[in-house]
């Protein structure tokens, strides 16, 4: 099956353990892989969104602080450090590749007012109009509480594919897909390839993630929800590897495959028909 091939619309959503070592510090060789990456899937015509985490983690360890902070503001302020770190590194790496990158922040209330999102959905067609790929991470530093947090950056993905009217969401995360049971405790975990009711694998979802990044198997379980009810398929893949996109953009089969709503998709393809 061509999982990649015939979509124009891609997000690539990338956590915080693929980003950085476990010393907080950003894995150059591992983001210049990503980078290298999407700058080729954008050479083979498709559009590319990034979404990507480790501000926080990356002003952590700029300003040598030795461990995620305890406090809101703290950690808004380490987003702050962070951020232009990580923002400066694609600038570079994508500059090198030919791409133009623009930072996009979102909060959940933005997502939520009709008006503001609609400001975000027509700068995302704009940016990918002009050939840019634009990056997004969560505004870290001005959202605080239940009504202008994600709660991770896997809801952001899932939101950001809704907004920019993706057609598929590539979840790259520290694990190879989901397993019938968690393969942390247990060795004869199976990865299941292809999911075609979310409400079916709920049970095999394990606790959190590391603990630099947030998200855990649930949280994913809850963006490819969210992006599959409305036509969208999502992958889990491991991007300890980012070129196993390569494998994708071949035809092959990595990771575990959440299949949309076929109806959903249909509408989205007879819609496209029209406004793309
Ligand atoms: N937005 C956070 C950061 O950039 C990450 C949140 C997440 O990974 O879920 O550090």
């Amino acid at each position: 099956m061509m999982y990649v091939k015939e979509k124009q619309r891609i997000v690539v959503k990338v956590g915080t353990s693929t980003l950085t070592h476990a010393t907080g510090h950003l894995n150059l060789r591992r983001i210049e892989a990503l980078v290298k990456v999407i700058s080729d899937m954008k050479n083979a015509g498709h559009q590319m969104v990034l979404v990507s985490s480790g501000a926080v983690s990356a002003g952590v360890a700029k300003v040598g602080l030795g461990h995620i902070p305890e406090t809101p503001e703290e950690k808004q302020a380490m987003a702050a450090i962070g951020q232009s770190e990580l923002m400066k590194l694609y600038d570079r790496f994508f500059s090198d590749y030919g791409h133009t990158v623009a930072q996009m922040l979102l909060t959940k209330d933005v997502v939520e007012n009709p008006m503001r999102r609609a400001a975000a959905e027509n700068t995302f067609r704009r940016l990918l109009d002009m050939n840019c790929i634009p990056i997004v991470n969560e505004n870290d530093s001005v959202s605080t509480d239940e009504l202008t947090k994600f709660g991770g950056n896997d809801m952001l993905s899932a939101h950001v594919a809704c907004v920019c009217d993706a057609d598929l969401v590539l979840n790259l995360s520290d694990v190879d897909g989901l397993y019938d049971s968690d393969p942390r405790k247990n060795p004869d975990a199976r990865l299941i390839g292809r999911v075609e009711r979310i409400e079916d694998v709920l049970s095999s979802a394990g606790g959190a993630g590391t603990s630099r990044g947030t998200g855990g198997m649930m949280a994913k379980l809850r963006a490819a929800q969210i992006t599959t009810s409305q036509g969208i398929p999502m992958f889990i893949l491991n991007g300890h590897d980012p070129e196993i996109l390569y494998t994708l953009m071949d035809g092959g089969h990595v990771g575990t495959y959440f299949v949309a709503d076929e109806a959903k998709a249909e509408d989205r393809k007879r819609r496209h028909a029209y406004d793309r």
